[in-house]
């Protein structure tokens, strides 16, 4: 189960075992094809919202027992419509003695090595979704007509694809109106995404990732919603992305801290003239001095969003700057280099994710990768739902000298850049000198190594950056010595 606060609640009163048994398909028995869901009807956003809303202020016994009860439901439906699954939980305690912590771990190498058999549907096969995720104007449509796919950052030198189901997509969504937007803004009349609000999002357009596969799929559900929310990517000039945000003047804005951060320098400077109710950062780090200092270059309140391709509003800030975990719907286990639970309190080296509200792909125990600290106290905004840290990624700004000056570079755009026009994963962008970068690339992907270094190249020529050299270094990625962290955009100069 998810690691809770210093008063752990009690166990949750576990089904009796003969409701578990009974419900439990054998492995390889027949049971009766699983229909998936519509991937958007109203009635599914009425439920949803409904449990999301009922469930925000129960008690931490009654979050536990609501949460057992979708696991076990999770494991009896995975166990018997998906084929990893029934290789993998074969055997499976009784419900009562059923510990989260005593299941296999689920490696993204496991899920992408036979993505069909991750599947609860037998009709998708490995090339039909690599041709929807090749086609770029379907960002935001459904996969099959029921389906969201997503694909995630190859950080771990693989990239990740995820696929939702309509009910899951109906629980993030509201999970991010009502908890996100809902309960933790100041009170405003009018509620979320209203008439004077809009949203704009900077970040990775060309994939399907999850921001804005999102945001394309809301503004398709709700055409009136379409011109108050507006997506721009990352990677054009700064002059090109502040004049078009001048122009829309947002009053949300959610980017990368280190996009952010970059956006901050042209609003000091004048360039940048945004007039926002709130910040919202995530994908990243957001340290304690870099939310002051956004905070005080917008004159707004700066909140941190922790979601995943693999769900997709994992956490909510609340009134008091902490992040409760939505453990209604997602169980999160923080661990050690060996597996084993940390204490509240203690950084974890990686994080299981177990996804309560998916059934297409279910995801039970997986890797993402993120060190979480579960915070010991109770929340003076009385949410019983667990708060935590998160350790995200913390790559460097590279900052190069142009022929106009310097240009800055945030590790968003270089790695989107690298992973999908040369399809690296396993790299590391050194910054050595004012105008030298030195590439690293793992021996999997070694032969695209001057591939990837014309792509870089031609992308800084675009930004007014040619002449800059790029060496390729014979070693492999290197990890920090510390953390053992693989930083893969590194500045390796003095500032
Ligand atoms: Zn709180």
């Amino acid at each position: 189960m998810i690691k809770t606060t210093a008063r752990p609640p009690r166990p949750p009163q576990a089904l009796a075992p003969s409701a578990w048994s009974r419900e439990q398909p054998d492995v390889g028995a027949a049971v009766e094809p699983w229909r998936p869901p519509a991937y958007f009807n109203a009635a599914q956003w009425a439920r949803a919202a409904g449990d999301v809303w009922s469930g925000t202020w129960l008690n931490a016994e009654a979050i536990a027992a609501r949460a057992r009860q979708r696991l076990l439901a999770l494991l009896r439906f995975a166990r018997g419509h998906v084929p990893l699954h029934q290789r993998r939980l074969r055997d499976l305690p009784a419900a009562s003695a059923l510990r989260l912590a005593d299941l296999p771990v689920l490696r993204k190498a496991d899920l992408m090595a036979d993505l069909p058999a991750s599947l609860a549907v037998s009709d998708l096969d490995r090339a039909t979704i690599d041709a929807f995720l090749a086609d770029h104007a379907l960002i935001g449509t459904p996969l099959a007509g029921r389906f969201a796919v997503w694909t995630s950052s190859g950080s771990t030198g693989v990239p990740g694809i995820f696929v939702h189901d309509g009910d899951a997509l109906a629980v993030y969504d509201a999970l991010e109106l009502l908890r996100f937007r809902g309960l933790s803004v100041a009170p405003r009349p009018a509620g979320p995404f209203m008439a004077s609000e809009r949203y704009a999002m900077v970040a990775a357009l060309e994939g399907h990732f999850a921001g804005i596969a999102t945001v394309e799929r809301l503004r398709r559900a709700f055409p009136l919603l379409a011109s108050y929310v507006r997506a721009f990517s990352v990677l054009q000039p700064m002059p090109d992305l502040v004049e078009q945000l001048n122009r829309y003047r947002p009053t949300l804005l959610a980017a990368y801290p280190t996009v952010a951060e970059h956006l901050a320098e042209e609003q000091a400077a004048g360039r940048l003239r945004l007039s926002l109710e709130e910040l919202w950062c995530g994908g990243e780090s957001l340290c304690a001095a870099t939310r002051e200092a956004l905070a005080a270059a917008f004159h707004c309140r700066v909140r941190e969003a922790y979601g995943a391709s693999e769900f997709l509003s994992i956490a909510w800030l609340c009134r008091h700057d902490r992040l409760h975990v939505n453990a209604d719907w997602v169980l999160l286990e923080g661990v050690d280099a060996r597996g084993q639970p940390v204490p509240p309190g203690v950084p974890s080296h990686t994080t299981l994710l177990t996804n309560l509200a998916n059934r297409v792909q279910p995801l039970i125990r997986y890797d993402i990768g993120d060190s979480i600290t579960v915070l010991p106290a109770p929340c003076a905004c009385g949410s019983a739902l667990p708060a935590i840290e998160v350790q995200g990624r913390c790559d460097d700004v590279l900052s190069l000298s142009g022929r106009a000056g310097r240009v800055k570079l945030t590790p968003l755009a270089l790695a989107t850049v690298l992973e999908d026009d040369a399809h690296l994963n396993d790299f590391q962008l050194v910054q050595t000198g004012e105008r030298r970068l030195t590439l690293r690339v793992g021996a999997a992907e070694r032969a695209r190594a001057s591939a990837a270094c014309a792509v870089l190249r031609a992308y800084l020529q675009r930004l007014d950056l040619a002449g800059v050299r790029i060496d390729v270094d014979a070693a492999p990625p290197q990890r920090e010595a510390a953390s053992g962290k693989l930083r893969r955009v590194v500045r390796a100069v003095a500032a």
